[in-house]
Parts: C-alpha cells; sequence; structure tokens
C-alpha cells in the first residue's frame, strides 16, 4: 500500500539488479521514490527488469552498471544521479557477495586464499564505504538531510564455520554505519544498518542449494518461516522515511528471531 512516504525523494541502491536490492527499488517506487539501480554490467538484465517495474508505477529508474569496488565507478555513479535527478536523498548499500565468486568453496581460515578473503572485504566492506563516502559528500556539500542505509547481516554478530570472512565484514559494516553516524550527526545526516537474517534471495539459493532449502532452513527459526526480500525492503522503508528521524547508528534485524539466542 502506498502513502506517498518517498514522494519524489531521489535513491540510489546497489546491488538493485536482484534480490534484497530490487525488492526495495520496487518498494520505494511504490511510495513516490525516483530510483538509481546500481549494479554490475553482468546484471544488466536484471537491472532492466527493475527498472520496468519502477516505471510501471509512473516513477523514473536509471541503471548505473558500476562496480562498487571501484572507488572512480562509485563517485561516477553519485555524479550520473545527480545529472539525471539533481538530487540524492536516500542510499542503500545492499551489493554485496556471501564468498569469493572465482571459488564455490568455503574453506576454514586455515585453507582460505588470502585473494578470497581480500575479495569479500573489498565488495562488502571498502565497497560499502566508497559508496557511502561519495553519497554522503554529496549530501554535506549541497545540505541535504539524508539517510544511509547499509545492509549488514545477522552475522555481523556470529559466525560459523566457512563463513568467518563474510562475518567479518558484515560487522566491519555495522561498525563503519556506527562511526559514520557519529561524524554526520552534525549535518542531519542519518546512518543506519539492516542486519537481515536468512531471506529467500539468488543468494541463499546459492548458499544452501535451492528456494526448497532455503524454505527448509527457514522453518527452524523461531517465526518458522525464511524472510523475503520484501521484508527487508519494509525495513528500509522505514530507516529511509521521516518516521525513522531520531534513529542513527542503529542496526536493526529483520530475522524472524534467528539473534534470540546470540549473546552479542
Ligand atoms: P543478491 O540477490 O545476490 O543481490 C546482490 C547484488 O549485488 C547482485 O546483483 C550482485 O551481482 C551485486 N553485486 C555483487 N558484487 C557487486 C559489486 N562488486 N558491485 C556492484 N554490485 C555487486 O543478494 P541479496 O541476498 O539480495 O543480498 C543483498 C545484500 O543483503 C548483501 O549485502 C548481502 O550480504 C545481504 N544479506 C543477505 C541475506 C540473505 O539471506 N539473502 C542475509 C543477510 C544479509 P552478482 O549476482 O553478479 O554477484
Amino acid at each position: 500500500m502506498s502513502t506517498g512516504r518517498l514522494q519524489d525523494r531521489i535513491t540510489v541502491i546497489t546491488g538493485a539488479a536482484s534480490g534484497i536490492g530490487r525488492a526495495t527499488a520496487i518498494r520505494f517506487a511504490e511510495e513516490g521514490a525516483h530510483v538509481v539501480i546500481a549494479d554490475l554490467p553482468s546484471q544488466s538484465a536484471g537491472a532492466q527488469a527493475t527498472t520496468e517495474r519502477i516505471q510501471a508505477l509512473g516513477r523514473r529508474a536509471e541503471v548505473v552498471a558500476i562496480d562498487v569496488t571501484q572507488e572512480a565507478q562509485v563517485r561516477e555513479m553519485a555524479e550520473a544521479a545527480v545529472a539525471a535527478f539533481g538530487r540524492i536523498d536516500i542510499l542503500v548499500a545492499a551489493a554485496g557477495i556471501e564468498q569469493d565468486p572465482s571459488s564455490r568453496e568455503r574453506p576454514p581460515i586455515l585453507d582460505l586464499p588470502t585473494s578470497s578473503w581480500q575479495r569479500l572485504l573489498d565488495v562488502n566492506l571498502t565497497g560499502v564505504m566508497y559508496c557511502n563516502r561519495a553519497v554522503a559528500q554529496h549530501m554535506v556539500d549541497n545540505h541535504i538531510r539524508g539517510s544511509i542505509i547499509n545492509i549488514a547481516s545477522g552475522a555481523a554478530r556470529r559466525v560459523r564455520p566457512g563463513m568467518v570472512t563474510y562475518s567479518v565484514t558484515k560487522a566491519g559494516v555495522w561498525m563503519l554505519t556506527r562511526g559514520l553516524a557519529s561524524e554526520l550527526a552534525p549535518y542531519g545526516i542519518r546512518v543506519n544498518a539492516i542486519g537481515p537474517g536468512t531471506i529467500e534471495t539468488p543468494m541463499t539459493h546459492r548458499l544452501y542449494g535451492s528456494a526448497e532449502d532455503v524454505a527448509n532452513r527457514g522453518q527452524t527459526l523461531p517465526l518458522g518461516r525464511a524472510g523475503q526480500p520484501i521484508d527487508i525492503a519494509n525495513t528500509a522503508l522505514f530507516l529511509a522515511s521521516d518516521e525513522s528521524s531520531f534513529y542513527t547508528g542503529s542496526i536493526l534485524h529483520p530475522d524472524g528471531g534467528s539473534l534470540l539466542t546470540a549473546t552479542l
């Protein structure tokens, strides 16, 4: 249901060709936002599909092909958004990977190629920092009291064998969020994170094997189901909207209760 909570707000969403990023782009458009869809060049079909959904809602969409690990491309993404729409009000940094794409293995740290460690850090942590920095600089320069939302993970608070690097990157995103929240608060820019639990997307299909395997895993959670991308999109909508105007430096966990037994 649309209540125009983001009417005419200009939003940049990385990873918007797929999964959580795409659902967030469409949900934001339902609420009146115009959206810059930023994703890898190899995801052009997904970016086009997201674009068509947004345009069908009567909102504008622009596709920018980028790799978030390349700082110059990230700066160009922000410049392209400003060229197309005049400003940026909201960033959702959703681009991420759960393992090194060049390896379908999840070895323990003792056997992990350093290149795999570095690739996850580059995409999940440094890439988020580049996006936050480029958009925040635009907001500061133009006195925009914007909202930045970083997609971390429940893995920021817990870890399991074979997923150590992923947890390290997501814990880093959470602390980056807190640090930027403190540095940008004087400008009225809010920075928050979302730490999803198990959400049914192409990422978890790859991680667990199939949609059915994700659903089976969901049945073990306290609320008895895996999350859907819309669960995260609605959380992002809250953090993007004025309803969360007193939130900064927070991490919200839409996770079906996954973290109820975590201690951190
Ligand atoms: P997804 O469906 O794989 O979407 C992620 C998108 O980001 C893909 O289009 C991906 O392209 C893109 N991407 C990867 N590397 C990139 C790069 N260097 N530059 C630009 N774009 C890049 O995954 P998702 O499940 O929606 O995940 C979105 C975010 O939520 C990620 O940060 C993930 O860690 C986080 N998260 C997901 C879950 C979950 O259960 N799904 C839980 C907690 C947190 P490729 O497909 O080509 O890699």
